[in-house]
């Protein structure tokens, strides 16, 4: 069988769905291996890296696609790609579904296997397949060095001579993957550090890291974690209750970094234009959640928004793919051990009952066939 990979075309996308070291694997295991040419570049990784590992380097586009059995991606293939590929080949990447429901629609209906990766079941056998985990970890990381980056004052206390600086004040909304690394990150970098969630469990994980946990805590809460792991969306009761928590907390910071998502809806707005207002001259937010709606009301994505009082708004988009060496590394090595169970005799034969490939098998046969993705009984 040949697996392929091709090089992402979307904006502000420098990653790679496989690196030399993945495809090392694929060809011990007995696949024949092709990257389309300039793969990874963006990820400081040259054609010349990934032949040395034993793939071809195809230039045509569509002759690569023609060729494949398995096509691993970052983002998905596009809609004007899918009559290229072969019926029945295996398509993995992120594909955002909810979004972009008329590009899995073309995929499907090209009669392809999509295995949307980011509907990995959050079970531990799957941990090292978390595609959204490895690359969350890495945007909580990044966010605080943009917020280092861009404001206008130090991140630790320093008791110098000449007098002393106070510690900036970091509040993180939203305490899940990214939230958490965002907290450890601040926290390294000496600041005071405060965060919020929905979710009760999250109060442990907060404090384990040496943040302070500040919390709207009513019967709600008890409900607020889905069977998924994820936030529920919440009534207007308890958002009126948080809005008026978060904005007495945010006006004493000076750095909000907000990663709140709900899957599959838009992310919760979290800080108002009010509560921007609050805030004092120099502050900065970092808005993870910006392009899927934004949890600022201010913020735009792929742009930084500073306001009349002086506080800077940073939507960067892709923010995993400012790290891409990196982003690029952990995502391969997610794909490889997704596919690995299921590879034999350089074949990939999925076990379609395993509760992976079933939790992530978006589209098969030429039908739709996720049930997050299928009309909703009412
Ligand atoms: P996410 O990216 O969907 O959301 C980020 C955070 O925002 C979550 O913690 C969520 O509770 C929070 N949030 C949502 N609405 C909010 C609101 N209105 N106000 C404040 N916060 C809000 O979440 P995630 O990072 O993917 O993590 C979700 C959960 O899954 C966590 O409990 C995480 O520990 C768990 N997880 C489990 C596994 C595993 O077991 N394999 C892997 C990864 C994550």
């Amino acid at each position: 069988m040949k697996l392929v990979i091709v090089r992402e075309g979307r904006e502000a996308e420098h990653r790679v769905a496989a690196v030399p070291e993945t495809v090392k694997k694929y060809c011990a295991a007995g696949l024949a291996v092709a990257v389309e040419a300039g793969a990874g570049a963006g990820a400081d990784l040259p054609d010349s890296l990934y032949s040395d590992a034993g793939a071809d380097i195809v230039a045509d586009r569509k002759a690569l696609l023609g060729d494949a059995d398995i096509v691993l991606s970052v983002q998905g293939l596009e809609a004007v790609d899918a009559p290229a590929v072969k019926k029945g080949a295996a398509v993995l990447g992120v594909f955002n579904p909810f979004q972009e429901g008329d590009r899995l629609k073309a995929l499907a209906g090209a009669g392809l296997s999509v295995f949307a990766m980011e509907f990995i079941p959050r079970i531990t056998r799957a941990q090292s397949m978390d595609v959204l985990s490895s690359q969350s970890n890495l945007a909580g990381y990044k966010a605080v060095i943009d917020a280092a980056a861009t404001f206008g004052r130090a991140f630790p206390m320093m008791m110098t001579a000449a007098g002393t600086v106070a510690p900036a004040k970091v509040m993180v909304m939203g305490a899940g993957v990214a939230g958490l690394q965002a907290i450890a990150t601040a926290k390294r970098l000496g600041a005071v550090v405060s965060a919020t969630d929905v979710r009760p469990a999250a109060k442990e994980q907060v404090e384990s890291l040496g943040g302070n946990f500040v919390m709207v805590e009513d019967e709600e809460t008890q409900a607020a974690e889905t069977s998924g792991g994820y936030a529920r969306e919440m009534s207007d009761e308890y958002k009126r209750k948080q809005a008026a928590l978060i904005a007495e907390t945010l006006a004493k910071q000076d750095i909000a970094i907000t990663t709140a998502l709900i899957p599959g809806r838009p992310a919760p707005l979290l800080i108002t234009q009010e509560m921007v207002a609050s805030m004092k001259p120099g502050s900065v937010i970092v808005d993870l959640a910006v392009e899927q709606g934004g949890n600022c009301a201010l913020s735009k994505a792929g742009e930084m928004v500073v306001t009349d009082n002086g506080v800077t708004i940073v939507g960067h988009r892709n923010v995993p793919s400012r790290l891409a060496a990196d982003a690029s590394a952990l995502y391969a090595r997610n794909l490889l051990n997704f596919l690995s169970p299921h590879l034999a005799d350089g074949a990939f034969t999925p076990d379609y009952d395993d509760e992976i490939i079933a939790g992530t098998l978006a589209a098969r046969d030429g039908a739709i066939v996720h049930e997050r993705l299928l009309p909703q009984p009412k």
